[in-house]
Order: structure tokens, then C-alpha cells, then sequence
């Protein structure tokens, strides 16, 4: 991989790292201004929980996130971003630009999502 894609990835990686950072801190705060609410109106406790379990997935979906765009800032500096974890294929450009934390090529994304 050149060097100047490299530093268009990293830049894309940082990016979304940054807007994961900023909408998790929101989350955060939301669910911290929740809690009081369920805990003194147990009469209102089904629609607060939901909402509540809402945000809670939504941050560990994007906490998820956070953790492969590390892994993928650790395999750009190591020189192994862009090749599949699993079969060492080159991962596709077009599939690198639209999700440059992706570990996976689409053939064995598709597998294990197939395996699920
Ligand atoms: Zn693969």
C-alpha cells in the first residue's frame, strides 16, 4: 500500500474515532440524566428501561467500533491494514473506503455472517 493511501486511511479511521468519542460522551450523559428517573418512578420503569437499554446497546455497538478502528490504527502502523485476518487476501479498496476499520474481506465477512 502507498504511503499516501495509508494516510488517507488513518485519516479516516481518526475521523470516526473522533465523532464515536464525541456521540459516546452524549450517550453517556443521557443515560447518566435517566437514571435518577428510573429509579424514583417505578410506574413509568418499562418505558425508561427501554430507553435506557437502548442507548446502552447503541453505545456498546459504537464501543465495538472504537475497538476495531484501535486494531486497525495498529495494523496500518504495522504495516498489515488492508489484508483479510482471515484468508490474507487483499481487502478491496471500495470496501476499505466505506469501512477502512473492517479486519475482514467481504467473502469472509459473508462467511461469518453465514456461520451465525
Ligand atoms: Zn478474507
Amino acid at each position: 500500500m502507498e504511503k499516501s493511501e495509508k494516510i488517507r486511511y488513518e485519516k479516516l479511521l481518526l475521523d470516526r474515532k473522533k465523532e464515536l468519542f464525541e456521540s459516546l460522551s452524549e450517550i453517556v450523559q443521557t443515560s447518566r440524566e435517566l437514571d435518577p428517573g428510573i429509579a424514583q418512578d417505578i410506574g413509568d420503569k418499562a418505558e425508561s428501561s427501554y430507553t435506557k437499554e437502548f442507548l446502552l446497546s447503541l453505545s456498546d455497538t459504537e464501543r465495538r467500533q472504537l475497538v476495531m478502528i484501535d486494531e486497525a490504527l495498529k495494523r496500518l502502523a504495522a504495516g498489515r491494514f488492508g489484508v483479510c485476518e482471515d484468508c490474507g487476501k487483499e481487502v478491496s479498496k471500495k470496501r476499505l473506503s466505506a469501512l477502512p476499520w473492517t479486519p475482514l474481506c467481504i467473502e469472509c465477512r459473508q462467511k461469518h455472517e453465514a456461520a451465525q
